[in-house]
């Protein structure tokens, strides 16, 4: 199988680069960022990279990603989104994408992380609405977005499995006076040194608490899963998929 990475100079870039050298039998077709370096074979030619290849997997930044998609289809490159803090436009262009290509979109790329989700929604499901459920999450000083991707696709896991949507159910920003809401699914963000990313997800009630959580204390889980599940996509349908899929546990609710 041929990959090519996007946002190759970067943290995940450089991981999944060292994820691929240990014997993953993939091959590197392609590492593409903003500005090329020949000495560690980095150029920002996508449209040449993909001809010669089987999926891209991009971790680089929201601004591209709607255009990286486009190209994928294009080509009849299977496609593998990492990148976080994606917006609508992304959304738009991973449904027209799906129509020609598989299309995986993952704020979580951990196997754990996958896990983890299905778990929260599960839990949701089972119990009562009067458990309050807040969700916290803790990440490195550079991290750009937050909430991070995986806690909003853990409250939306939460939501779903009540019924709900998270856009119906989100509390906003909590400062000063700002009681809690009934149903409501609250965040709180923590940006410290160099937390890989720990989530947890709290459901209170009255005189118990259920803690289902995951702690990262290593980059190279994300590229691991990410070759996983590159590998899984290549040659499938075209249509939309989840981490959840590549680990083949699909809940039913
Ligand atoms: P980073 O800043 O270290 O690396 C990003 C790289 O992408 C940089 O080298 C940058 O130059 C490049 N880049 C940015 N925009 C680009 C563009 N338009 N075209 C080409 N290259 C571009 O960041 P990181 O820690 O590697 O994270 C990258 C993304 O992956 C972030 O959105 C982050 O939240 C996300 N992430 C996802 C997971 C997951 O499991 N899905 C895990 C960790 C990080």
């Amino acid at each position: 199988m041929r990959v090519v990475i996007v946002g190759a100079a970067g943290r995940m870039g450089c991981a999944i680069r060292e994820a691929l050298d240990q014997g993953s039998g993939i091959q590197l077709v392609g590492a593409i960022d903003r500005e090329a370096d020949a000495s560690r074979g980095i150029s920002t030619d996508l449209e040449s990279a993909l001809r010669g290849a089987d999926v891209m997997i991009d971790f680089s930044s929201p601004s591209s990603t709607a255009t990286n998609l486009a190209a994928c289809a294009r080509h009849g490159v299977a496609a593998l989104v990492g990148t976080t803090g994606l917006g609508d436009e992304a959304e738009r262009a991973a449904s027209e994408a799906s129509a020609r290509i598989p299309v995986l979109i993952a704020a979580n790329t951990s196997l754990g992380v996958t896990l983890l989700t299905e778990l929260v929604r599960q839990a949701a499901a089972a119990l009562p609405a009067d458990f309050d459920i807040e969700i916290t999450e803790g990440h490195h000083r550079h991290k750009k977005d937050a909430p991070s991707g995986t806690a909003l696709a853990l409250g939306r896991a939460a939501a779903e499995g009540r019924g709900q949507t998270l856009d119906a159910v989100r509390a906003a920003t909590r400062e000063g006076e700002s009681p809690r809401k009934p149903g409501e699914i609250g965040f709180s963000v923590i940006r410290a040194g160099d937390l890989v990313g720990d989530h947890l997800v709290l459901f209170a009630g009255e005189g118990e608490r259920v803690t289902l959580g995951h702690q990262a204390t290593d980059r190279a889980i994300f590229a691991r899963g990410a070759l996983r599940a590159a590998r899984w996509l290549a040659g499938r349908a075209p249509g939309r998929y989840q981490m959840v899929d590549v680990i083949g546990l699909k809940t039913r609710i």
